[in-house]
């Protein structure tokens, strides 16, 4: 399968550019935002822990948007292919803290230049091998969070420190991935901002839901979606972030715990059975100013569309009652049957006509929505995955178009 060309991805985001871009074509128009750098770099590939490849993932979404999009129907998809990263990572310091914004940032290249002298073979993935393996930077434990505990003025106490889990590899690319990631991200807030756009997919490549603000893992760094609610909501007020993905996001939840004008829902994974294993419970719902804007709705082994429907249901009119004048969506399609990293311990058993109906029941909230990309690890189902889910977005408004 080949990806989007650069020139067709120009050619189709110069025809959706604000000036021409009509109050009628906004509202009919998925509005599809990626980075091109990691398109062209098969070095890339190979980012990430086992089944976690967020790269390949990204190339199959990409693919199976442009084959949607240049098909029948598909008009109504239109692509915004950035080639420039965010000259800085510091916008991310909105949701978390400076320190570890630039441990990703510079943690990888500082920690290189200590040399093969200055580096601890522990926190190295491989651990203690010969010759051993630099490509990888992982803590060499995960601290607990006590009142006695921070970060000291090196790499190796930040990742200890900051890092949930060992899962999360900082790598030579994690840096680059992560600036053109949040230029995705502030491009989709900016559309959404200034009315261009009213239905935006920012294809992200690595996750975000599990990062709070002093805190990364579960595959997670910059917390893409969080960071995309916080600032439509410095704009706009009352603001919801629903987040779909199998897992319970206990980093968007601890960002917004307090937070009256974000309204944070999540279907997920039982805590009891799954990662992280100590969040999303149905009884945590906010607290202070915060109270009652938190939803967690944990569900059981091989939840199925019929348990899962009206789960969502009674979100969606939570959503509607709290006022919010935009919507974030962390969209994870680890729900689907099989998926390999869900499936060994729980796994639900969502299919692709579930996820059209997911899409279209959220897309008729009427809502500004920016759908920020989570996870998902069958490939390359998790491509056509969330095709459904966006196709579905915009059903509506394709029988609209057509009349
Ligand atoms: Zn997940």
């Amino acid at each position: 399968m080949s990806s989007p060309s650069p020139s067709s991805a120009v050619s189709a985001s110069a025809s959706t550019s604000p000036s021409a871009a009509s109050t009628a074509a906004a509202q009919t128009t998925l509005h599809v935002i990626y980075a091109q750098h990691d398109l062209v770099d098969t070095k890339m590939d190979t980012e990430g822990q086992g089944v976690n490849k967020p790269v390949v993932r990204k190339k199959h979404i990409l693919d199976a948007l442009q084959r949607a999009a240049s098909g029948n129907g598909g008009g109504n998809i239109t692509f915004q292919a950035l080639t420039e990263p965010a000259p800085s990572l510091k916008p991310a310091e909105r949701i978390h803290a400076p320190q570890m914004v630039e441990l990703f940032a510079t943690g990888f290249a500082r920690w290189a230049a200590l040399g093969d002298e200055g580096r601890d073979l522990y926190f190295s993935s491989a651990g203690r091998v010969d010759p051993p393996d630099w490509s990888e930077l992982v803590p060499s434990q995960c601290a607990p969070r006590d009142p006695y505990q921070r970060p000291g003025n090196n790499v190796h106490s930040e990742v200890n420190y900051y890092a949930q889990d060992r899962m999360v590899p900082l790598t030579a690319h994690t840096s680059t991935i992560l600036h053109h990631d949040l230029a995705v991200t502030e491009t989709a807030v900016a559309a959404i901002l200034e009315g261009t756009q009213k239905l935006v997919y920012a294809c992200t490549t690595q996750p975000g839901h599990h990062s709070g603000r002093e805190s990364y893992g579960g595959y997670c760094f910059i917390n893409q979606a969080a960071l995309a609610t916080a600032l439509l909501s410095d704009k706009l007020g009352k603001v919801a972030l629903l987040d779909v993905d199998y897992h319970a996001g206990n980093g968007s939840m601890a960002l917004f715990y307090r937070d009256p004008q974000v309204l944070f829902a999540s279907l997920h994974a039982s805590p009891d059975i799954e990662y992280p294993y100590c969040c999303g419970y149905s009884d945590q719902t906010g607290e202070g100013e915060g109270e009652g804007s938190t939803i967690n709705v944990p569900l059981g082994k091989g939840t199925n569309w019929a348990t899962y429907q009206p789960e969502l249901a009674r979100v969606l009119e939570r959503v509607k009652t709290f006022g919010a004048k935009a919507l974030v969506v962390s969209l994870g399609v680890d729900t689907l049957a099989g998926d390999p990293e869900c499936a060994p311990l729980a796994g639900f058993d969502l299919h692709a006509p579930d996820y059209d109906a997911m899409g279209g029941m959220i897309r008729a909230l009427g809502l500004p929505t920016i759908v920020v990309q989570e996870g998902g690890y069958l490939l390359p189902q998790a491509g056509e995955t969330v095709r459904h889910f966006l196709v579905g977005a915009t059903k509506d408004d394709v029988a609209e178009a057509k009349q």
